[in-house]
């Protein structure tokens, strides 16, 4: 019964998150971007996924839940402290998920914010000129509730709400596409970003893991390579969030 009303919650937080916009944005970006997102993270993505997006002179967006660190977690293992520490020195951006990667319809007002602050003191313990001001929602689930709090503690919010972002976006429920072996295929990576050249729009893709037989969250390089060299043939860069955001003048 907990477990039915915990789905229901999620599912009608979420429904309603999508319609009422709490950060509408105008973006003013001059080209087509594209942000490589990872969440929590996996080790494999930390090291293999930052290795190859570092081959392309490319810089990802790392959610970390940092009750995830180092910890197996039935699909992968987590990056390890020094894992996150070294993707922050070389350019990457370290961002915010839940500590306990707990889903936003989950958690009261004060949990949320205890969560918030627990993640965010873990991360700066890791290295204090880390900057955090990117969240994503663990499992994807918004929260209409929790939206104007995380409003006022991010600059923007991503879900999996499948979409581009052009014109006017809501900043605390960021679309995005999924590059994940399961979910999306060589055409419909390179549909997503003849749509995103079209729109000059910020196109947003999440995975997981980043394994030769990935999980079913998760890419193979093959197809990380792939998307890499569909936004080099179309001279679409490949940025960060917190990059992107500054790139729209948002
Ligand atoms: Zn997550």
């Amino acid at each position: 019964m907990r477990a039915a009303w915990s789905y229901l919650r999620a599912r009608v937080g979420n429904r309603l998150a999508r319609h009422l916009r709490v950060a509408p944005a105008k973006l003013n970006n001059s080209g087509p971007m594209v942000s490589f997102t990872f969440d929590d993270a996996p080790v494999s993505a930390a090291r293999a996924g930052a290795d190859m997006l570092e081959q392309y002179g490319a810089r990802g967006t790392f959610y970390i839940a940092g009750g995830l660190v180092d910890a197996w977690s039935g699909n992968w293992t987590g990056a390890s402290a020094g894992d996150i520490v070294d993707l922050h020195r070389r350019g990457h951006e370290i961002a915010c998920h839940t500590f306990s990667h707990t889903r936003m319809t989950d958690l009261t007002a004060a949990a949320m914010a205890a969560e918030l602050a627990k993640n965010r003191n873990y991360l700066l313990g890791l290295d204090p000129s880390i900057k955090i001001e990117n969240f994503a929602y663990p499992y994807g689930t918004g929260s209409v509730l929790r939206k104007g709090q995380l409003g006022a503690a991010f600059h923007s919010s991503r879900g999996i709400l499948p979409g581009i972002n052009s014109g006017t976006a809501d900043l605390q429920y960021l679309r995005a596409m999924p590059l994940i072996d399961c979910e999306i295929d060589r055409d419909g990576i390179d549909r997503v970003f003849d749509e995103a050249f079209d729109k000059n729009g910020w196109l947003i893709f999440y995975s997981h893991d980043v394994e030769t037989t990935p999980s079913p969250y998760g890419c193979s390089p093959e197809v990380l390579r792939h998307a890499l060299d569909a936004a080099a043939r179309r001279n679409i860069p490949a940025m960060s969030i917190a990059a992107a955001l500054q790139f729209a003048g948002v």
